[in-house]
């Protein structure tokens, strides 16, 4: 597949923002280059603008060279810039397959980017056929989500596969709760499939949520229009900071998921005996999606006490479904001890 026939011929010609940082990035005493303030407060540089030291810590951890990583303000940033490289507006199109996360289709509609959209079938797993069947050309990009929010199942590896080689355009998989799962990474297909995109995040299992901070895996093409159209400094000192601190204790990491694995086993088997749930989705996260009798009656009720779930009862294959995050131990009794007591 030849990934410079998707890109938007905008984006193929643009000369893109040459930073004081990337046009020097040796050893020097002075740097009066960049109009920088020169008194050190830690901070009163620009940060490096492709996070060198970052991403070698990362392509370490990931067995991904650092050539084929990028790194978003949170993954949100991805999906934008994403968009904005390979979607003509009110040309092209995405395709996702709903139940899945909120922001392919919002941020498509803020580049004025058609969605179209096949669902998933009753168990959650990509129709292949009929995935293949709704692209056309000017369908640029499909977005994968596995194990996919809000529904917390992995999608079937083969059906991935088959979606891989046959779907004619950009193929993003977010793997934002991938450490929850048993299921393999694709970040390890990016040699084989030159319209592969992964992305993962610090979000989720590294507890990093606030920093956002993104990931992308891909071949190094796709990865040289992401550092063409970012914004410069995309990712700030304080972030790239914080992450390399974190990658330093990677058993935290492990220690946090193993527990809310435990945890996720508790909470599942007790959501389960309650009269009123109806069903309890099985789990490759770290959040738990039941179908519960009266869905906004129990919402209400645990925002009464102090207690906020995800109410995605209007989403279509998600009827009646509230979505439960797996909390800290206490927190988890906390809510068993107020489902006991509701009545209804
Ligand atoms: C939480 C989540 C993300 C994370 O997005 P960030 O911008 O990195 O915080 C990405 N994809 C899905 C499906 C998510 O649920």
């Amino acid at each position: 597949m030849n990934i410079e026939t998707l890109v938007r011929p905008n984006i193929k010609t643009l000369s893109p923002y040459s930073s004081a940082r990337s046009e020097f990035k040796g050893k020097a005493e002075i740097f009066i280059d960049a109009n920088e303030n020169p008194f050190e407060t830690g901070l009163n540089r620009y940060p490096d603008p492709l996070q060198w030291k970052l991403k070698e810590q990362i392509s370490t951890i990931k067995g991904v060279p650092v050539e084929n990583i990028f790194l978003g303000n949170g993954s949100d940033e991805v999906i934008d810039l994403l968009i904005r490289i390979f979607c003509e507006p009110r040309v092209d199109h995405i395709l996702s397959l709903p139940p899945t996360y909120g922001m392919y289709k919002v941020s498509a509609g803020i580049a004025d980017i058609a969605i179209k959209e096949v669902l998933l079938t009753s168990d959650y797993q990509p129709k292949v056929a009929e995935t293949v069947a709704a692209a056309d050309e000017h369908t640029k990009i499909l977005f994968l989500c596995s194990p996919n929010n809000p529904t917390a199942n992995d999608m079937e590896p083969d059906r991935i596969e088959a979606l891989l080689e046959q779907f004619p355009g950009i193929v993003v998989i977010d793997e934002a709760y991938i450490d929850f799962s048993e299921q393999k990474s694709f970040i390890h297909h990016i040699d084989r499939y030159p319209n592969l995109i992964v992305m993962q995040t610090f979000s989720k299992a590294w507890g990093l949520a606030g920093i956002r901070l993104g990931m992308a895996f891909a071949n190094i093409e796709i990865i040289q229009y992401l550092n063409k159209v970012k914004p410069p400094y995309n990712i700030n000192q304080l972030t790239q900071s914080a992450a390399l601190e974190a990658l330093k204790d990677t058993d935290q990491q492990s220690e946090w998921v193993s527990t809310l694995l435990k945890e996720r086993e508790i909470l599942s088997k007790a959501l389960a005996q309650y009269p009123f749930v109806q069903k309890v989705y099985p789990s490759n996260a770290n959040f738990i999606m039941a179908k519960v009798d009266q869905p906004k009656d129990l919402y209400q009720f645990l925002v009464q006490r102090g207690i906020i779930v995800r109410d995605r009862s209007k989403v279509p294959l998600c009827e009646g479904c509230l979505r439960f995050t797996v909390g800290r131990p206490e927190e988890n009794q906390l809510l068993l001890a107020a489902l006991n007591a509701y009545t209804k």
